[in-house]
């Protein structure tokens, strides 16, 4: 037998995403579909149930509002927003997913009235795995794979963030910029594999002597800058002294040959043009540190 009309109720009901139809005044009139528990929660019983009823009062006023916007400007609407089954009226003990869910929500006006009124259709996706999916690469995105610190990127985005709150608002930052000593030697006479080694061991001990709020970045190669918030030059000479002397004495290479790093210590200014000028000025320190014998720190 061909598809005809009578097919469409059951055709509703295996739509694999859930599709309401709701009133311009916020009624449900009718749900469909979306009926695989792995995804969704049963909806059926909202039908007759009006959104101020079923919805915490913001996501209702929100709902109400695109409903409007889909209806006034005559076309289909995308908006995404995070429910979770405590949160919606009789579905709290329905099978479904446990945690909050992300929805992608189509929002298409009716061509007819339905009881004298306008009215639209709104499928609601799934998309939770897919904002999963964007919260790691985000955070994969400011990470070093190598050593597990934020990486260079995400330095001169906080960079840039504290050298505004220092313009704006004075608060001061200081900075270090670390390079091992030596680094070459350790990997030309033990391997790169112990010299990654080596690096994921510095990042453990400097970790463990800094603040919350510092933030350890590798910089590049065998470069790690600090950037310690709120800290003026005589803190930061004395964070860079700890951490040199804990890398000294708590890094081994091989068989225990001490590792050791040299330290530029560096402020940022108000009257700098950018937050540049710091990482310059930590740079030549640790120069100075390099040129006079390492395993020292110089603040610039
Ligand atoms: P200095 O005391 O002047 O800093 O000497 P150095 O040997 O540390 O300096 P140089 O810049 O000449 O060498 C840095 C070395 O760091 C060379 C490079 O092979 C090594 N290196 C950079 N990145 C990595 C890495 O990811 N893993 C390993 N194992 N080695 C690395
Ligand atoms: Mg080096
Ligand atoms: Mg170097």
């Amino acid at each position: 037998m061909p598809l005809t009309i009578e097919h469409l109720p059951a055709i509703l009901d295996a739509l694999p995403d859930p599709l309401f139809v709701l009133s311009e005044s916020g009624w449900y009139l009718g749900v469909y579909g979306g009926t695989d528990t792995g995804y969704y929660h049963d909806g059926s019983h909202l039908v007759g149930c009006h959104l101020d009823d079923v919805l915490p009062a913001e996501k209702a006023a929100e709902v109400a509002g695109q409903i409007a916007t889909s209806l006034r400007e005559q076309r289909m609407l995308k908006v995404e927003y995070q429910l979770a089954a405590a949160e919606v009226d009789g579905l709290e003990d329905a099978d479904g997913p446990a945690e909050a869910i992300w929805f992608e929500g189509h929002i298409q006006p009716l061509p007819v009235s339905i009881d004298g009124e306008r009215a639209v259709i709104w499928i609601a996706r799934n998309i939770s795995a897919r904002k999963q999916l964007e919260d790691r690469l985000r955070e994969a995105s400011l990470v070093d794979p190598l050593t597990g610190t934020f990486n260079r990127r995400k330095l001169m985005h906080d960079l840039d963030q504290h050298f505004q709150e220092l313009q704006r608002y004075g608060h001061p930052c200081a900075l270090l910029m670390l390079d091992i000593d030596h680094f070459k030697q350790v990997n030309d006479q033990f391997g790169h594999a112990v010299g990654d080694e080596a690096l994921r061991s510095l990042v453990r001990v400097c970790k463990n002597h800094l603040r919350v709020n510092d933030l350890l970045a590798r910089f590049g190669g065998e470069e790690f800058v600090v950037l310690l918030p709120n800290t003026r030059m005589e803190e930061a000479r004395e964070t860079a002294e700890r951490l040199r002397s804990q890398v000294a004495g708590g890094v081994g290479v091989g068989a225990d040959k001490p590792l050791t790093i040299s330290v530029g210590v560096a402020q940022m200014n108000a009257a700098d043009a950018s937050f540049e000028s710091a990482i310059k000025r930590a740079d030549d320190a640790l120069y100075q540190a390099k040129r006079s014998g390492r395993n020292r720190v110089v603040s610039g």
